[in-house]
């Protein structure tokens, strides 16, 4: 299997590096950063052939910042003006990136009552659908291209790139990844079996809204696009468990986003809560890289403050150095 430093291979094996039989699909080498390129592009193309989105077009759209980056870089190239809105998690950096890219980015800073945004954020962009007669909102939310664009290649590589794979396990935001992965292996390759795995106070898999810190996974709305008997079965991870395995990984060299950490996080104690696991390759994805949260989820003080019960540990970490 490919090492994780050769720039054209985006397979590694966390086996030696952290003791988890489990083999990691990076998507975050592209120039948008993340795996939300794949849906940007195929919502942006099914929207052009369509006729619905015409040259120099507005585009309106949610997101919690990775789609948001991909949707501005395609406007950019493609000549479409793009407005954004996201809320108080988003990383700086992904705000700044887009900006960069031109795009008008709006910061949603009053949470819904249950500690989410989604809500908000979305009562924004019906309001600034109102205000630009003609704008777009491709709607991740809802938009089947958004699952179908996993299903034809996050999924397909895998199975191509694994051809003993028995376990997938995939992360959970507008469940666009994983339902797009589950479905295609229901298709072709039934015997494998996807395991979904979202942050604790996300309502994707039926459980009660919490307030959570880290973007990229989780919702406060039920999903759309996901049907849960398409899963094997559904983890999930407390966002202090995110952090912990982040900064796991960053030592042996890896620097992933927050939903990386959750889904090697859920998948170890999935895995070792098992008596029954079978012969197989077990893989899951890294949907983007670790730099913009350095920040947040990298940041000692940003840690501490979010998570007290953290501090100790990462006095021990330094100690350790
Ligand atoms: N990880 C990251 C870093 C993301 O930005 C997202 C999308 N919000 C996801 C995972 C979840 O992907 P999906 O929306 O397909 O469920």
């Amino acid at each position: 299997m490919p090492t994780a430093f050769n720039t054209r291979d985006l397979y590694v094996d966390l086996t030696r590096r952290i003791g988890i039989p489990l083999h990691l699909k990076c998507e975050g080498f592209n120039f948008a950063g993340s795996i939300k390129l794949k849906p940007a592009i195929a919502m942006v193309q099914a929207a052009e052939r369509a006729g619905r989105l015409k040259p120099g077009g507005l585009l309106i759209e949610s997101s919690s910042g990775n789609l948001g980056l991909a949707l501005s870089i395609i406007a950019a190239d493609r000549g479409y003006q793009f407005l954004c809105v996201t809320d108080d998690r988003c990383n700086p950096a992904t705000v700044a990136a887009m900006r960069a890219y031109g795009t008008s980015v709006e910061i949603i800073t009053d949470p819904d009552p249950e500690g989410g945004y989604l809500a908000a954020r979305l009562r924004r962009v019906d309001e600034l659908l109102a205000e630009n007669p003609g704008s777009l909102w491709l709607d991740q939310y809802r938009n089947y291209e958004n699952w179908l664009s996993h299903y034809r290649s996050t999924a397909s590589e895998i199975a191509e790139a694994y051809p003993n794979l028995r376990y997938l396990f995939v992360g959970a935001g507008t469940t666009g990844t994983v339902s797009g992965c589950a479905r295609y292996m229901l298709d072709h390759y039934p015997s494998v079996q996807v395991i979904g795995v979202d942050s604790s106070g996300s309502v994707n898999f039926g459980t009660p809204s919490a307030p959570r810190q880290i973007p990229g996974l989780g919702s406060g709305i039920p999903p759309h696009h996901l049907d849960l008997s398409d899963l094997a079965d559904t983890v999930l991870v407390d966002e202090i468990d995110t952090i912990r395995m982040c900064r796991r990984l960053a030592r042996t060299g890896l620097l992933f986003g927050g939903s990386t950490g959750t889904v090697v996080a859920g998948a170890e104690r999935w895995l070792a809560g098992r008596s029954d696991v079978v012969a197989g390759e077990a893989v899951t994805l890294a949907p983007d890289l670790g730099e913009r949260y350095l920040g947040s989820i990298y940041d000692d003080a940003w840690v501490t403050a979010r998570f007290p019960e953290l501090a100790c540990e990462l006095q021990d970490l330094q100690a350790a150095q």
